[in-house]
């Protein structure tokens, strides 16, 4: 050990003088934690790691640095709005106070207020979704993998489902319908080709162990040129006729026609039940734009059938779901103010031109804040995600930052308190602004960044 070393080691104070003299560390991160984090960045120093100039600081730092959850908010400017990886949809501020509210305070979960009787936790939910899509009845679990799962144990467990060779799809992260159908107990019965499916098909297939026929919207890709499927109407003819249900697991699942957002039209839930499936699966947090839940509707006796499955119980959503979900339905009740109310429809229905607006506005405000990077607006392609129109872009606008390397820049965001997420385009990191409400709060974090 040289002397300057040695000369280190005795100024370096004792994790209880450190704790001493970091005081508010300890009343903001308590002492055990404090007093660890201590010992570590002490002992490091020991074994040779640099000699902070400020160790409380540095202790501040590290102490910082773990208390931030991985669940922090972000700006998600990656121009997809219902991003799967960065949790779906953002919910209503009505959906947001009734989640609340079901947390801090006792609720009627399974109590009717009216009897003072036991009630039922789906029941809530219930009139509106049978209100909002003409089904007869409904219920409510974890996600849609979760409904597609128990629905098709339901229906047909030890038995046989047919299923188009085009549908057997892969969602990602690992939900592939044929391991889903072979969890469930059903044995997938698959009939015509990847591009081309006909009644005929389906009909050559009923079988004295046919329990039912599943059609899957493919989410997340589209087969174009020679290609064939049978309507959902004629296939419920088909499975009406052998007398078998047809469940048609929309994924995605809008009870709104999305024309009006200028965006092509998906099959509405109402009218998936309207042409004739006996039960339909989508999720909550797609382009619903609730929280996440598997909704399924359909016919009373066969809700009845997966309500009295034990799997129900292990697949329930919890109460602070279910009001936030219960919310977020009831603002469908007026169509009209949904670009108003629920953030999935505001950032779908946002003109072109008023984000070109704001990318125009921003840029000099971004530039001013990031010395040395060139900031312009740029247009830029959104995408909605979560397997809504998969090959469906809207136009958007974005910024631009150039004379820095993309990933540098990216990885930058990305270390921000609320971090910043693009994508990468040509070289370059662009923001995509279309889902950017908070523009303060945006240029605060950009003025954060140390690229
Ligand atoms: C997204 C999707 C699912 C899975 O839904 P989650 O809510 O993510 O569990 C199932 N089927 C289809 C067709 C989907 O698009």
């Amino acid at each position: 050990m040289d002397g300057e070393t040695r000369a280190r080691m005795r100024d370096l104070p004792s994790v209880d003088r450190l704790l001493t003299a970091e005081a508010a560390l300890v009343a903001r991160h308590g002492r055990a934690v404090v007093t660890e984090a201590a010992r570590d960045l002490l002992a490091e120093i020991r074994r040779g790691a640099a000699m902070p100039t400020d160790i409380g600081g540095a202790l501040a730092l590290r102490l910082e640095a773990a208390a931030r959850s991985n669940l922090r908010p972000l700006f998600n400017l990656t121009g997809t709005i219902l991003h799967t990886n960065l949790g779906r949809a953002l919910l209503a501020e009505a959906a947001v106070e009734a989640a609340v509210a079901a947390m801090r305070e006792a609720a009627a979960l399974e109590f009717d207020l009216d009897t003072g009787r036991r009630g039922e936790r789906d029941s809530h939910l219930r009139g509106l979704l049978t209100e909002l899509t003409g089904a007869e009845d409904a219920t409510v679990v974890n996600n849609n993998a979760a409904a597609v799962l128990i629905a098709l144990n339901t229906l047909g467990e030890g038995r046989e489902a047919i299923v188009s060779r085009g549908e057997l799809i892969e969602i990602g992260g690992a939900f592939r319908m044929p391991d889903i159908m072979a969890r469930a107990g059903v044995t997938l019965r698959e009939v015509g080709t990847t591009n081309r499916t006909h009644a005929k098909d389906y009909r050559g297939a009923l079988a004295p162990e046919t329990a039912l026929i599943l059609k899957v919207h493919p989410s997340n890709y589209r087969i174009e040129g020679f290609t064939a499927e049978v309507p959902g109407a004629e296939l419920a003819r088909i499975a009406k006729e052998a007398g078998v249900p047809l469940l048609n697991d929309l994924g995605s699942g809008t009870l709104i026609d999305l024309s009006r957002f200028g965006i092509a039209r998906e099959p509405t839930v109402r009218e998936a039940v309207a042409e004739g499936a006996d039960l339909v699966t989508f999720s909550g947090d797609k382009l619903l734009g609730g929280p996440q839940a598997g909704l399924i509707v359909g016919r009373r006796d066969l809700i009845a059938a997966i309500n009295a499955n034990p799997m129900k119980r292990a697949l329930r959503i919890d109460k602070i779901r279910l009001a936030a979900l219960e919310a977020t339905l009831r603002l469908y009740r007026d169509p009209d103010r949904l670009t108003e109310r629920l953030p999935t429809a505001r950032a779908m229905a946002r003109p072109e031109a008023e984000i070109r607006a704001q990318a125009e506005r921003l840029a000099p405000e971004a530039a001013a804040r990031l010395p040395g990077v060139i900031v312009g607006a740029v247009a830029c392609a959104s995408q909605i995600g979560s397997g809504a129109l998969p090959v469906e872009t809207l136009p958007s606008a974005g910024l631009r930052f150039s004379a820095i390397a993309a990933d540098r820049l990216a990885a930058a965001f990305r270390a921000l308190p609320r971090p910043i997420l693009g994508h990468v385009s040509r070289g370059a990191l662009i923001l995509d602004l279309r889902c950017l409400a908070d523009e303060a709060g945006f240029l605060e974090s950009l003025a954060l960044a140390r690229p």
